[in-house]
């Protein structure tokens, strides 16, 4: 009999708290949400982040508060929300590293493909392949046996393995058959300080980051890794035009949630995100930037989980056969 009522009373009171998640759900979002970045302030994912977290809360009418968790690569931030709490206050926006460190990293503090709830694809942005501004090369070519000489002192500034950064540069590396020395940081922010103070040589980084400095002359650009040449930068060829058709790269966002977040809190979230994409400041700023929304059909739980499984399965055999890996 006891045994009985304990039984019952657990059973209560499972039903009971699926019960307030959902009350609770019902009324999300009730106070502040944390928006996860996992590379540092200053950084391409952290301008993403700051402008779609911005239009979202308009829509949630709670603020939407970017903290930025960077090192090991994106995997540390991407760590921190897979072991948050489940309840629709702490999600994570990060790129296509959350699809490399699946193979790059053989133990990671998640399982990447179990760990989550998707909430959307938020942009795709290209990646242009930077030098110092006094670096001599006057083009790709030139740049390449620049490398190629002096390559026990070319440093590749990165944000750490699985960064979009990483990957670019891995991608130069292995197509120019050279390794190069790699300088990581915790994000591109502080990267591109350094490569602005030529400490390091060359850096492979998103548009939301580079643009500006591209148009204003601080850095030498030598490629962007779209199929075509963007707008904001017409001068800049692809990476096809100027010889090294292998980095061809589009740096997909995403935003994700701890496995277990109410559906009633992902949905949402999810029509939050398609609204902020469609507002004209968000627009309006990526097009500066060389970049733009994700289609209201890739907003979507569905086609973000479909995109992290096409590129853990796609760049899986490139990254084994670069040799790379993090531990
Ligand atoms: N661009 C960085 C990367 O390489 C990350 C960042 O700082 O946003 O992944």
């Amino acid at each position: 009999m006891k045994i009985m009522n304990a039984v019952i009373g657990a059973t209560a009171l499972a039903a009971l708290s699926l019960f307030s998640a959902s009350a609770h759900a019902a009324g999300y979002p009730e106070r502040q949400i944390t928006m996860i970045v996992p590379f540092s302030a200053g950084g391409p994912t952290d301008t993403v982040a700051r402008l779609v977290a911005e239009a979202m809360s308009k829509d949630l009418g709670q603020q939407i508060v970017v903290e930025n968790v960077g090192g090991a690569g994106g995997t540390l931030g991407a760590g921190r929300v897979a072991n948050a709490e489940a309840d629709g206050y702490t999600v994570l926006l990060h790129h296509i590293g959350m699809a490399t460190s699946a193979t790059l990293y053989r133990k990671l503090p998640y399982d990447t493909l179990n760990a989550f709830e998707y909430v959307g694809l938020v942009t795709d942005v290209p990646m242009t392949l930077l030098a110092r501004k006094d670096m001599e090369a006057k083009d790709l070519k030139g740049l390449i046996e620049y490398a190629k000489a002096n390559k026990d002192k070319v440093t590749v500034a990165n944000a750490g393995i699985g960064a979009a950064s990483h990957l670019c540069g891995m991608l130069f590396m292995s197509s120019i058959e050279t390794p190069l020395v790699t300088v990581p940081y915790k994000g591109t922010g502080p990267a591109m300080t350094d490569l602005l103070g030529s400490q390091v040589d060359i850096m492979c980084d998103q548009t939301t980051n580079t643009t500006k400095q591209i148009q204003g002359g601080t850095v030498k650009a030598y490629a962007v890794t779209s199929p075509e040449r963007l707008d904001v930068l017409k001068d800049l060829p692809t990476v096809k035009e100027a010889g090294l058709p292998q980095m061809e790269v589009g740096i997909w966002h995403g935003i994700y949630a701890p496995k277990g977040t109410p559906k009633e809190a992902i949905d949402k979230l999810s029509k939050a995100l398609k609204v902020a994409l469609k507002d004209p400041n968000v627009d309006a700023r990526f097009a500066e930037l060389g970049t733009k929304p994700s289609p209201d059909a890739d907003a979507t739980p569905e086609a973000l989980k479909a995109k992290l499984e096409g590129e853990i399965t796609r760049w899986k055999p490139v990254i084994e056969a670069a040799g790379q890996y993090a531990d």
